[in-house]
């Protein structure tokens, strides 16, 4: 177990709503990208997308 996989945590996603970085949470539905700026009210979430880029290794 080494935790997240590196090629979503080198994945830089910014909140259309606030400009904030989306952050990968996690809840009872499973792993989602949440804004950082939740605690300061904003709620914007994005489903993380199951598909991984293709290796052309
Ligand atoms: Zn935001």
């Amino acid at each position: 177990m080494a935790g997240f996989p590196s090629e979503l945590k080198s994945q830089q996603q910014i909140c259309p709503k606030c400009g904030g970085s989306l952050v990968i949470r996690r809840s009872v539905h499973g792993e989602f990208w949440g804004c950082v700026n939740f605690n300061k009210g904003c709620t914007y979430t994005q489903g993380i997308n199951p598909k991984k880029p293709v290796d052309p290794n």
